[in-house]
């Protein structure tokens, strides 16, 4: 059962949350920091490489004053209060500790790394005052990835699956989602959000009937409930769909938490920490047929078209075109070719500059910037009729620069402008649901 930030975002949700676990059985419970907490630990970060160590002291001031509060509220005896404070405490001089000289990277992941580990103590020993026989699991002791950064399953599962033989007496177990060790040994993160990942791989390691995502919101909606009236959540999506939703604009689910769900089969239920007999979505092999399940939208992205005469009756243009985009490291989403042109897009104009040099040798390149990419989700299969077409006409009204279909049995994409974005959920939505 993993808890995001705003689940424990407070001392009322970090009770309300072990309530909501303590008579669940033996889980074990994957927690993100409390909400805020780890960009104010990038902002820390932040200043420490500029040499500003005023900025970087007043932040670490006022995030340990935050959490004195949250500690003074949540427990009931002072023996818990001052236990927490302690933890806490030395939580926050390891930070100042790293003010004093130069900053690297590695102090960096450091810093990030104190988030969970304050969330994870703080559950903990609330559970405790609770009379609730809890264990904190380390995710540094068990949580690996390898020299790729992909993570080491295999040492995973056995260093998860020992420490819970031998804390075999313990009611139910807490650890924290997002940091890990890299293959040296060094503290390291999953990335922005990589909780839902933690929160995969754990279940992938004890082989659990079923990994729980718990949020502010009841599973994942069949659009987004801040631009559309009426959203409703999807009660059942298979791996693809929600992988596809994932990536493509629902925030809800990490992307990255699916692949490890999807390859051991166990189901990822998405849950409402506020409505907890809400039902959720599931997500797991098998899917409702014939329906559109869901749409969904991506913002910031950039249109490319490379127009060449020599493309005409020629192998190997698509390959070169595509070889400028790896070797400027930059990922492609939407492609889509014609006989005298290609379009692509990316999400990222961090190396757009030199991507726009090197495409120019090949043929006259245009951009389009601003554009959303929205994305349509369900059983598309090919052979299923009507459904490109209806939400074709749910856009009749909207320009349309680029179409993706076919790519997948469960997609189709459009790329429209961002000042049509909402409208187009909305027509969706009223023509599709
Ligand atoms: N706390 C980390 C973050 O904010 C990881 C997570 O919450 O998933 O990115
Ligand atoms: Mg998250």
């Amino acid at each position: 059962m993993k808890f995001g930030g705003t689940s424990v975002g407070s001392a009322e949700r970090i009770q309300n949350v072990a309530n909501l676990i303590a008579d669940k059985g033996k889980n074990i419970i994957v927690l993100s920091a409390m909400a805020g907490t780890t960009n104010t630990l990038v902002e820390i970060s932040d200043y420490l490489y500029k040499r500003n160590i005023d900025g970087a002291k007043e932040t670490i001031n006022n995030l340990e004053k935050k959490y004195r509060a949250t500690i003074d509220a949540l427990y009931s005896t002072d023996a818990a209060r001052q236990e927490a404070n302690t933890e806490i405490k030395a939580c926050f001089n390891y930070i100042r500790s790293l003010t004093k000289d130069i900053f690297t990277l590695f102090e960096e992941k450091e810093i990030l790394a104190q988030g969970e580990i304050m969330s994870t103590v703080m559950m903990n020993l609330y559970l405790h005052e609770k009379g609730i026989k809890s264990e904190l699991l380390p995710a540094l002791e068990y949580m690996k990835t390898d020299k790729n950064g992909e993570p080491d399953n295999h040492y995973i599962r056995q260093r998860l699956n020992n420490l819970l033989d031998k804390h075999a007496e313990a009611d139910l177990y807490i650890t924290q989602g997002y940091i890990c060790r890299n293959a040296y040994g060094e503290i390291d993160n999953l990335q922005r959000g990589g909780s839902d990942y933690s929160a995969s791989l754990i279940g992938a390691a004890i082989s659990a009937e079923e990994i729980q995502i718990w949020t502010d919101i009841d599973g994942m909606h069949n659009n987004d409930p801040r631009f559309v009236e009426n959203t409703s959540p999807v009660e059942k999506l298979n791996f693809e769909e929600a992988a596809e939703l994932a990536y493509f604009g629902a925030k809800i689910l990490h992307p990255t938490c699916i692949q490890p769900a999807k390859l051991n089969n166990i189901p990822v239920r998405l849950l409402n920490t506020l409505d907890p007999s809400a039902k959720g979505t599931l997500i797991g092999n098998d899917s409702i047929h014939t329906a559109i399940k869901a749409v969904a939208a991506k913002d910031n992205i950039t249109a490319i078209k490379i127009k060449s005469g020599r493309m005409l009756l020629a192998y190997g243009f698509l390959r070169k075109v595509f070889e400028i985009f790896e070797s400027h490291k930059t990922a492609i989403d939407m492609v889509v070719t014609s006989e005298v042109g290609v379009s692509v897009t990316i999400d990222s104009e961090k190396n757009l500059d030199n991507i726009l040099e090197d495409l120019r040798k090949f043929g006259t390149v245009t951009i389009d910037r601003d554009m959303v990419i929205i994305c349509v989700v369900g059983d598309l299969e090919w052979q299923n009729r009507g459904f490109e077409a209806k939400a074709i006409e749910a856009l009749k009204d909207i320009p349309v620069r680029m179409i993706s279909y076919g790519g997948s049995n469960y997609n189709i994409s459009f790329l429209i402008r961002k000042e049509d974005k909402i409208k187009a959920l909305q027509l969706l939505s009223s023509h599709l649901f």
